[in-house]
């Protein structure tokens, strides 16, 4: 690996070096004062991030899809009904864990780079009584982002329970959770929190803690178990140790700094930011004449771009572009793996990062032979993030 190299993959990303530094802080015990300060600052921090201020915060050592069944496993009781929004790979991932937990799942899934219609999940939410709906913020796979505000008032509308996976979303995108609505919001480290991959984070709404403690039958995972892991979570938010499994020390210590620096910027100062690098990379992709999996441009996230190889050029481009110090993602999407890629920008990317990449791609293109006007890219980049 380039130690200079730009990691402009959706997760993990770039980070920032002094994340990775406090990394290598010697671990301290967990039940230290220190510790449980730094641990319970992290806490306090997830629920302003999270714009939830009266949530119940959880940090689990795992990776998103923890996250994942960490918010369903924990609502679900055999048979409940499970309504699943699918945007691309990630909501299939959602059914799984469902069924697993012994749900009913019925999934509405959206045409290829497009989000349902707010009437279509309406429609069907009114057709059945489901206690979860699952929502992918944004799915990683097609770089579609749904309506989420939109969603959760329908979800609270007809009762439901809504499930949003911000993993690729979290402190990139807007998202209110309290004042949407938004009842279990769970994301991963390793993408717009910009933390190394690791933890697991999920704040769970008052309406979806009274659910969990109306359950009648255990939850069909031990270590997923909020009831093993709330009192912790309260302990270290009251400034006192519990145990139940290990924290990930070393992590929480990096978490704890990226949580204060995303608050240091603001969240509507970074929402603000990560819409300046997508429109910037999007407008560079439409003057090279990439097309982009979402089929309209308020299906897309500002998290990540999905776009199309040019005419006669595949998987090849990425090779060309990483030997210019630049990483790219592959397709990932089962209908269109070898036909598109991916690139992401969040977290403490900067627009210069995306001239940079933008300058990678076209020059990659030439090294191909494509026809490209060198430059159009990036002044078209320069053009739509302003100054
Ligand atoms: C990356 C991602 C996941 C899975 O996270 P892992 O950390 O790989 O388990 C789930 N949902 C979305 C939207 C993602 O982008």
């Amino acid at each position: 690996m380039n130690e200079r190299q730009l990691l402009m993959i959706p997760g993990p990303i770039s980070f920032d070096p002094a994340v990775l530094r406090v990394m290598s802080t010697p671990t301290d015990s967990h039940v230290s004062a220190e510790f449980i300060e730094l641990f319970g600052r992290a806490l306090d921090d997830m629920l302003q991030v999270f714009l939830a201020p009266h949530g119940y915060p959880f940090v689990v050592a795992g990776s998103g899809t923890l996250a994942m069944e960490l918010g369903l496993a924990n609502l679900i009781e055999p048979g409940d009904r499970v309504l699943v929004i699918r945007t691309g790979v990630f909501g299939e991932r959602f059914s799984d864990i469902a069924r697993r937990q012994e749900a009913v799942v019925d999934e509405i899934t959206a045409p290829l780079g497009e989000a349902p219609a707010l009437a279509e999940v309406e429609k069907q939410l009114a057709s059945a009584s489901y206690k979860v709906m699952t929502v992918t913020h944004v799915d990683t796979s097609t770089g579609v982002a749904a309506d989420a505000k939109g969603l959760a008032a329908l979800a609270r509308k007809h009762g439901a329970l809504m499930v949003l996976d911000g993993v690729c979303a979290t402190a990139g995108m807007e998202c209110q959770q309290e004042a949407w609505g938004v009842d279990v919001y769970l994301t991963a480290s390793q993408k717009a929190i910009s933390v190394p991959p690791g933890l697991a984070l999920l704040v769970a709404s008052e309406q979806a803690m009274e659910a969990f403690r109306k359950r009648k039958s255990l939850v069909r995972s031990y270590y997923a178990d909020w009831g093993k892991w709330l009192p912790i979570m309260d302990a270290y938010r009251g400034r006192k140790a519990a145990y139940f499994g290990t924290p990930a020390v070393n992590l929480i210590y990096a978490l704890r700094l990226s949580l204060s620096q995303i608050l240091a910027e603001g969240m509507e100062a970074r929402f603000a930011r990560h819409l300046q690098l997508s429109d910037g990379f999007k407008a560079a992709a439409t003057a090279l004449g990439l097309r982009q999996v979402p089929v309209r441009p308020e299906f897309g996230a500002a998290t990540l771009t999905a776009a199309y190889y040019p005419e006669g050029v595949g998987a090849e481009l990425l090779k060309k572009v990483a030997d210019e110090g630049v990483i790219l993602a592959g397709g990932l999407h089962p209908d269109i793996k070898t036909r598109y890629f991916r690139v992401g920008h969040m977290g403490p990317t900067l627009p210069s990062d995306i001239l940079a990449t933008v300058g990678a791609i076209e020059r990659g293109l030439a090294a191909l032979g494509h026809p490209v006007e060198m430059g159009a890219g990036v002044q078209a980049a320069q053009k739509a993030m302003g100054v």
